[in-house]
């Protein structure tokens, strides 16, 4: 499993109506073209306005955009995940450290506070630093985790390679009516089951 940056929509809550809803948004948006590979995932090649919709950044390396004629999927290109049926929580790496959105202190303890959330979405913590109260889905995760019930997957992109330019997160928001946020994955750790 390559690196991705990952799109999703910040209320964790949300459930889109289908693949295929969120996959007219996508090709409204022109982040998406055709759609590629065999897959049980959906996957896309990138769309008409793909390069003003994400910014790769001054050192990134040649990025490839067109598939290999091998078939592999080491090429950057965009998938959708399935809608999961309960809201995941997806991280960077098991080494993530998320803060208090309040005082910024660092929230150790988050992996027992994602265990609780799993068995129930309306729990909450305190932060041990400031006292206030929190959902795990609060903590900043400083782009290196995200909560959701389906994901956007831009593939093969490292960490702080490209981001999302205000215009593509501010397009979504409006033609979905919601508020869109990213993140990095390099193992896509799905803490998360089925
Ligand atoms: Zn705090």
């Amino acid at each position: 499993m390559s690196a991705s940056l990952v799109l999703h929509v910040r209320d964790p809550a949300y459930v889109p109506a289908s693949v295929a809803d969120m996959e007219q948004v996508l090709l409204q948006v022109g982040l998406i073209g055709k759609s590629w590979g065999d897959s049980a995932q959906q996957r896309y090649l990138i769309g008409e306005h793909f390069l003003q919709l994400v910014t790769f950044l001054g050192c990134a390396p040649a990025i490839e955009l067109e598939p290999p004629a091998k078939g592999n999927t080491e090429f950057c290109h965009v998938g959708i995940s399935g809608i999961y049926a309960a809201p995941r929580f997806v991280a960077d790496t098991q080494s993530v450290l998320p803060r208090c959105p309040h005082c910024r202190k660092r929230y150790a303890d988050w992996q027992f506070a994602i265990q609780s959330w799993r068995t129930d979405p309306a729990y909450r913590t305190h932060c041990p630093a400031c006292q206030r109260s929190l959902s795990p889905t609060e903590l900043d995760w400083c782009q290196s985790a995200g909560f959701g019930h389906f994901f956007i997957y831009i593939y093969n992109i490292y960490p702080r390679e490209a981001i999302p330019t205000e215009a593509l997160l501010n397009t979504l928001s409006k033609v979905t009516g919601l508020t869109w946020d990213y993140f990095y994955t390099r193992e896509s750790c799905e803490l998360e089951g089925d």
